[in-house]
């Protein structure tokens, strides 16, 4: 059995190219990763000195002298007069600091009487002024994170002057379950059948991996329709997932297609759950082909095609926070296996508990949708040890 990092280290490996970049409006950006990841700042942000607060731009050298006011600077409006010594003029947030002035006396800190501005105390030099550039200076090179962009790194590319940001595409991800029993979520079960449940599970795993899913028409066990549905795929995709139909049953016919039609290797992956899994080429297109019960395909897409997706997209790892969490119970596992087990992760004192979600096989995506976490239990333990301390992968908010 291959481990679960040669088999990502194999994934990764493989060629997988990165996806062409694109110029989208900074309004269609968010969540996008951005081709250049380094920008030089063309001027000062902000352009001009101004106030940072509402109230009096004067000279601190005038001490606690009143002043005489000479007039008004705004947000936005045109230049003030010259502060001269014993002169004041009144200020917005974010207005220009007039010529000569170099402090600023908020409005609580000083008194208008007739045409003249008394302050409580003497402003120190520079108080309340925000420097031309003081958030970003001209020439500064910035470098956006290994990450989707925020809001926050939108807010600042347009504070920088752009409107729009060269992205990677997203690479088009193909999803194909396989199985006789499938039927269509919303569909009428007859004898025997069983909704599609992996379909619109990976399509949307897809989705939150920043990746646009393209979710095919279910297969039935049927190496001709398989045969089709997979071409297809290719065709349109720059990766292809199957799920179902990969291990070694008489009707797992997903296999012997691919190898057909391209290249593919199967692994038996030291991982509970997930065990089976199948990698392969057809032409340039990654193949991947994951386990069919519904906890097998999510867990195996997390831990193996999430970072693939990722690493098409030009980001690095899986983008999780993984934490310590101590475990009171003993769950029960495959010795030979590291286990993902699903559990619900709490902060408690300096670090974190998990809990159970509650039935761990491979066929319960029931307690997957409930847990937030995956506690990873290493090979060589046959359970958890009660009290002991375990990685957690988190996969959604932590109460
Ligand atoms: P397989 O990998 O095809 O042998 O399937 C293993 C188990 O997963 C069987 O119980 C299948 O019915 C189930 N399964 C396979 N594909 C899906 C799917 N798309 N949605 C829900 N269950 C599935
Ligand atoms: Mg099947």
């Amino acid at each position: 059995m291959l481990s679960v990092d040669e088999a990502l280290e194999r994934l990764l490996a493989g060629g997988l190219g990165m996806t062409e970049a694109e110029t989208v409006l900074l309004t269609d950006a968010v969540g996008r990763v951005p081709a250049v990841r380094r920008l030089v700042a063309a001027h000062d942000v902000p352009p001009f000195a101004n106030s940072a607060m509402d109230g009096f731009a004067m000279l601190s050298a005038d001490g606690d002298a009143p002043r005489r006011m000479l007039g008004e600077s705004r947000a936005g409006g045109p230049g003030a007069p010259r502060v001269e010594r014993g002169t004041a003029v009144r200020i917005m947030t974010g207005a220009p600091l007039p010529p000569g002035a170099d402090a600023v006396v908020p409005l609580e800190k000083a008194r208008e009487e007739e045409n003249t501005v008394l302050v409580e105390a003497a402003p120190a030099l520079g108080a309340h002024v925000r420097a031309a550039g003081h958030d970003v200076p001209a020439g500064t090179s910035v470098v956006l994170a290994d990450a989707p962009l925020s809001a926050a790194s939108i807010g600042l590319l347009a504070a920088l002057g752009r409107d729009s940001i060269e992205v990677h595409r997203r690479p088009r991800v193909a999803i194909l379950s396989t199985g006789d029993e499938l039927r269509p979520a919303g569909a009428t079960l007859g004898a025997g059948q069983i909704h599609d449940a992996n379909g619109p599970a990976l399509a949307a795993a897809v989705s939150e991996s920043g990746a646009e899913p393209i979710l095919l028409d279910a297969a039935p066990d049927d190496p001709t329709v398989i045969e089709e549905r997979i071409r297809d795929g290719a065709r349109g995709a720059d990766l292809l997932i199957v799920s179902g139909g990969v291990s070694v049953g008489r009707h797992d016919l997903v296999r012997t297609v691919i190898e057909r039609l391209g290249s593919l290797e199967f692994w038996r992956i030291a991982v509970q759950p997930g065990k089976p899994l199948a990698f392969g080429y057809i032409g340039e297109r990654p193949v991947v082909g994951l386990p069919g019960n519904p906890v097998s395909a999510l867990v195996t897409f997390e831990l193996f095609v999430r970072p693939m997706i990722r690493r098409m997209m030009g980001l690095s790892g899986d983008g999780r926070t993984r934490v310590r969490a101590r475990v009171d119970e003993a769950l029960g596992k495959d010795v030979a296996r590291r286990a993902y087990l699903r559990v619900s992760a709490a902060a408690e004192g300096d670090g974190y508990r998990a809990v159970s979600a509650g039935g761990q096989a491979s066929s319960q995506l029931l307690t997957l949708a409930s847990a937030n976490a995956l506690l990873v239990v290493p090979e060589g333990l046959a359970s958890t040890e009660a009290g002991g301390t375990y990685e957690a992968i988190l996969l959604g908010p932590v109460a």
